[in-house]
């Protein structure tokens, strides 16, 4: 946030916004002068984001974070058969009646 420090600008943190308080700023930055510097803010910050968009006199910030995963476990299937299971060991401890000598 040093880099608004020389605008006289304080960014606030509200809910999902960050309002930029501009009232003892020597002169009113212009919005493409904060659309540059916000990425910049928010690497610093160690915010990701996915976008950036301006919306009249307002920045918008897309700050959700890539899907996660599926949370469901992964299953183990026998390509001979079909049989399933989530467990690796079972899996591989399956695989092996399909191939003669063991
Ligand atoms: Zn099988």
């Amino acid at each position: 946030m040093e880099r608004l420090a020389p605008l006289a600008i304080m960014p606030v943190i509200k809910h999902s916004e960050i309002v930029l308080d501009d009232t003892s700023a020597a002169e009113k930055p212009r919005l493409n002068q904060l659309y540059n510097l916000i990425p910049m803010l928010l690497r610093e910050s160690g915010i990701s984001y996915r976008s950036i968009r301006v919306f009249r006199d307002r920045i918008e910030v897309d700050d959700r974070k890539p899907a996660r995963l599926s949370a469901e476990p992964e299953l183990f299937i026998c390509p001979h058969c079909g049989f399933v299971t989530p467990y690796e060991e079972e899996y591989w401890n399956h695989v092996k009646i399909h191939y003669i000598g063991f």
